[in-house]
């Protein structure tokens, strides 16, 4: 088991990829501080890894709220005495070319997409400092690296979080921190179905379209993610410093 005695923290993880990371994680030996603003879902997903004989516990905090997020750390702290992995997941879609964007849209999608990565991050760090170990995966996404039509909020976060990750490596490596970055393509998961169901008239077409930019047949599976995650979670990764790491079958060459 490949984390096994690991405590990990993930954000958003009630749905899509962070339940997907958060099941495998517990599969794989992890205590899962499962983190989600949706109680419900949050929730059920800490239950699901207790119902397979892991080890969880579901903490409710808003991502983009200081005191929700140094509460949630402080309770994770008292319940296990360390974090070892931050999985900075949580962040919602944004939709429309630049001009077409209220200030409030754009606004909502930096709050939820970077602070979100801010906030965890901040309160995490003293005590992966302290620990003099951990690792940060932050989640950013391909539309860091290439133009998708109307991402325009939403790619200037995922590209923010590119950013922030090889910063951050470079302030905590001296504590044997990694901070690394998922850079996932198309993942059909409740975000992007929800995405194409509002965007597009033809969902289905739209589907053949986002394919046609990658080179696999397939779009991606939450579970793809997931075993990104792990590798960057787990010491199997350990030579790997403030990395982007592609799971976008080939959508950069698409
Ligand atoms: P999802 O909508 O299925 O899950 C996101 C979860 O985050 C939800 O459970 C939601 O309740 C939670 N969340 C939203 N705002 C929150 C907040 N303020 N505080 C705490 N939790 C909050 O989405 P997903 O597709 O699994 O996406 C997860 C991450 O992966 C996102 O950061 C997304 O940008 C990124 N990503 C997704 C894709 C994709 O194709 N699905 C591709 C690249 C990157």
């Amino acid at each position: 088991m490949r984390l096994e005695n690991k405590v990990t923290l993930i954000t958003g993880a009630g749905s899509g990829i962070g339940k997907s990371s958060a099941l495998l994680f517990g599969r794989e030996g992890a205590y899962v501080i499962v983190n989600d603003l949706d109680a419900t879902k949050g929730a059920e997903t800490a239950a699901e890894i207790i119902a397979n004989g892991g080890k969880a516990l579901f903490l409710q905090a808003d991502v983009t709220d200081p005191e929700s997020v140094k509460q949630m750390v402080d309770t994770a702290i008292e319940t296990c005495g360390r974090i070892d992995v931050l999985f900075n997941n949580a962040g919602i879609s944004g939709v429309g070319a630049l001009h077409e964007l209220e200030p409030e849209q754009w606004d909502r999608v930096i709050r939820v997409n970077i602070r979100g990565v801010f906030l965890p991050s901040k309160y995490v760090l003293p005590h992966m400092m302290e620990q003099r170990s951990g690792s940060i995966i932050n989640m950013s996404s391909c539309v860091a690296e290439i133009g998708l039509a109307r991402r325009a909020s939403y790619s200037a976060t995922k590209g923010a979080v590119l950013a922030l990750t090889k910063s951050m490596q470079v302030d905590y490596a001296s504590y044997q921190i990694r901070v690394n970055a998922l850079l996932p393509g198309t993942i059909l998961t409740p975000f992007v179905e929800n995405y194409l169901k509002t965007s597009y008239d033809d969902p289905e077409a739209a589907i053949a379209s986002l394919k046609s930019r990658q080179l696999s047949q397939d779009l991606g599976t939450p579970e793809d993610v997931a075993a990104a995650a792990l590798f960057l979670a787990s010491d199997d990764s350990k030579f790997m410093m403030g990395s982007p790491l592609y799971i976008d079958g080939g959508a950069v060459f698409g």
